[in-house]
C-alpha cells in the first residue's frame, strides 16, 4: 500500500458519513413505476430540481465489455434515497426512464455523464439529450467553484468540500451488484454515493 498523503492523514480525523436514513429499495418493474410516478407527480413543473444520481454495475476483468448497469440510486433530499435494482427487472421501467429523461430534473453526480452514456448503451435511454440538457458533472462544478483543476473523486470532494469521510471499501465496491436481494451494507454504500453527491452540490452551489 502507498503511504497516505498529508491530506488523507488529516481526513482520518473527519467524521465518516454513511447514509442512515430511509432507503426505498425496489427490484420489481411495476413497483418501480409506481414509485417513479409518485416522485414525478410531486415535482414542481415550472422549476428545475436537482437529483443526486449514481449507478453501479459489477466489476469484471473479462474481455467483451462491461456488464449492464445493475443499480440506479437517486435522491431529491438527504433523508430518503431510492435504489432501483434494474438488473432484477425484466424490462426497464417506463416511469424511471421518464424521470431520468426529464429536462428540468438535473442529474448531479461524479462521472454522471459516463453513468448516463452507459445507461444509454445498456437500455433505451436518451443519453445524448440528458448529457446535453440535464446533467451536472460535480467534478466540473467543483473545479469552477474551487478554482481548481483536479481530477476529483467523490471521497476527495467529500473531504475538501464537506470535511467528511466516505468509505470506499473495495470489498463492497467490487461486490456483485446484481445479487438479490442486495445486502444491507451494499444498499447503504450505494445510497451514500448518491446522497453525498447531492450534499456536495448544495454546498458548492452556495459558494
Ligand atoms: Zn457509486
Amino acid at each position: 500500500m502507498r503511504p497516505l498523503t498529508a491530506e488523507e492523514t488529516v481526513a482520518l480525523s473527519y467524521e465518516e458519513y454513511i447514509f442512515k436514513s430511509t432507503i426505498v429499495y425496489s427490484h420489481e418493474s411495476n413497483d418501480c413505476n409506481i414509485l417513479c410516478d409518485d416522485l414525478i407527480s410531486n415535482l414542481s413543473r415550472d422549476k428545475d430540481c436537482v437529483m443526486g444520481f449514481d449507478t453501479e454495475w459489477p466489476v469484471t476483468y473479462q474481455k467483451g465489455g462491461q456488464p449492464k448497469t445493475a443499480l440506479i440510486q437517486l435522491c431529491f433530499d438527504t433523508t430518503k434515497c431510492y435504489l432501483f435494482h434494474v438488473s432484477c427487472m425484466g424490462k426497464f421501467p417506463v416511469m424511471l426512464k421518464k424521470l431520468i429523461e426529464m429536462d428540468h430534473v438535473k442529474k448531479v453526480g461524479l462521472n454522471v455523464e459516463y453513468d448516463i452514456w452507459k445507461l444509454g448503451t445498456d437500455f433505451d435511454i436518451k443519453a445524448k439529450e440528458i448529457v446535453q440538457k440535464s446533467s451536472i458533472e460535480l467534478r466540473t462544478m467543483a473545479n469552477k467553484k474551487l478554482k481548481s483543476s483536479e481530477n476529483w473523486s467523490l471521497e476527495g470532494l467529500a473531504r475538501n468540500v464537506l470535511h467528511r469521510r466516505i468509505s470506499k471499501d473495495p470489498s463492497v465496491r467490487k461486490c456483485d451488484w446484481t445479487q438479490f436481494p442486495l445486502p444491507e451494507t451494499q444498499q447503504r454504500y450505494a445510497a451514500t454515493d448518491a446522497v453525498m453527491s447531492l450534499m456536495i452540490f448544495r454546498d458548492l452551489e452556495k459558494r
